[in-house]
């Protein structure tokens, strides 16, 4: 059955990108809402400043996930908020939001994990559909890859490869059971980034609230925050947080294995408007249906455009 949440709640913070203070509430919604954004504090009228959280309304970004209305109205970094409802089962929910930016919290999805759950689910009583993927297909993007393929369940298997010696080669397989365990291996891991390239992002008018409050920074030695990391390859563990919530944008919860070598938003964005650009790809289905597919095993294989 679709769900959304008890009641509302709010949360504050410093964006990542712009620095300024972004304040959201989160709102429950009626069946088939899905998940939409509304900025608030702007002239246009009610209908100019709902942004549907959905694949069609992904704009270019390379460090973060965008989504603009067609009255140009935007919102961006939704990335972490989209993993928690995705994680959490949130079907339907309405974001208000004061910012163009969502706040970037403790750079994980944590905080939202906690408030979700301090509120609580409720059933809509309206069966829950799936996107479900149908056949399997390699995409291909210069040395990056993904390889997807169908399943009853939804399924990470995510390798980054970073020239550092913390990190190296770092894999992690996530077999999605439940919200707990969701919770307890994927939500509290935190973004990252490298210290050589804090400056070059800050001139490009990035990062500005960017601090190690909500960030894993990395010099040459090893990890300049203070204290321990939360998870055994909280690195890699991220990047499958940040797939959980971009891959929401598909408009439903998902069913399929993604196998992912050294992927990213851009990557991910492409594959998303890929899968769905062909009806052959994909099925609209609900809990009943699976249990018995019979699947095709051949892989198709797709290059996408090499302009990472
Ligand atoms: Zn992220």
């Amino acid at each position: 059955m679709q769900k959304t949440i008890n009641k509302s709640f709010s949360v504050a913070g410093i964006t990542l990108h712009s620095g300024a203070i972004s304040n959201l509430s989160v709102y429950p919604a009626t069946a088939n809402t899905g998940i939409v954004f509304r900025r608030v504090g702007l002239k246009n009228s009610n209908e100019e400043t709902l942004i549907e959280a959905n694949f069609k309304n992904i704009r270019v970004s390379d460090l973060c996930t965008k989504i603009t209305n067609k009255y140009g109205i935007s919102v961006s970094t939704i990335e972490h908020l989209m993993s928690a409802l995705h994680g959490m089962g949130v079907d339907n929910a309405i974001i208000e939001v004061d910012c163009d930016e969502l706040p970037i919290l403790d750079g994980s999805s944590l905080e939202y994990v906690h408030n979700i759950e301090a509120v609580g689910l409720k059933s809509l009583n309206v069966e829950k559909k799936y996107i479900s993927i149908s056949r399997p297909i390699v995409f291909s993007m210069n040395d990056s890859f993904v390889r997807v393929s169908p399943s009853d369940n939804l399924e990470i298997d995510y390798t980054i490869s970073y020239d550092h010696n913390l990190i190296k080669e770092q894999r992690f397989n996530f077999k999605f059971k439940d919200s707990n365990q969701f919770k307890n291996l994927i939500s509290n891991c935190r973004t990252f980034g490298f210290k050589e390239e804090v400056a070059a992002l800050r001139k490009k008018g990035l990062i500005a609230g960017g601090s190690l409050d909500n960030a894993i920074l990395l010099d040459k030695e090893g990890i300049v925050n203070n204290g321990e990391l939360r998870q055994e390859s909280e690195f890699v563990k991220h990047k499958i947080l940040d797939f959980i919530g971009d891959i929401y944008l598909l408009g439903y919860s998902v069913k399929g294995v993604f196998e992912i070598y050294k992927g990213g938003h851009r990557l991910t964005h492409e594959i998303i408007n890929s899968i769905m650009s062909d009806y052959s790809n994909w099925n609209l289905l609900s809990e009943e249906d699976f249990g018995d597919r019979k699947y095709n095993t051949t892989y198709q294989t797709k290059s996408l455009a090499a302009s990472l």
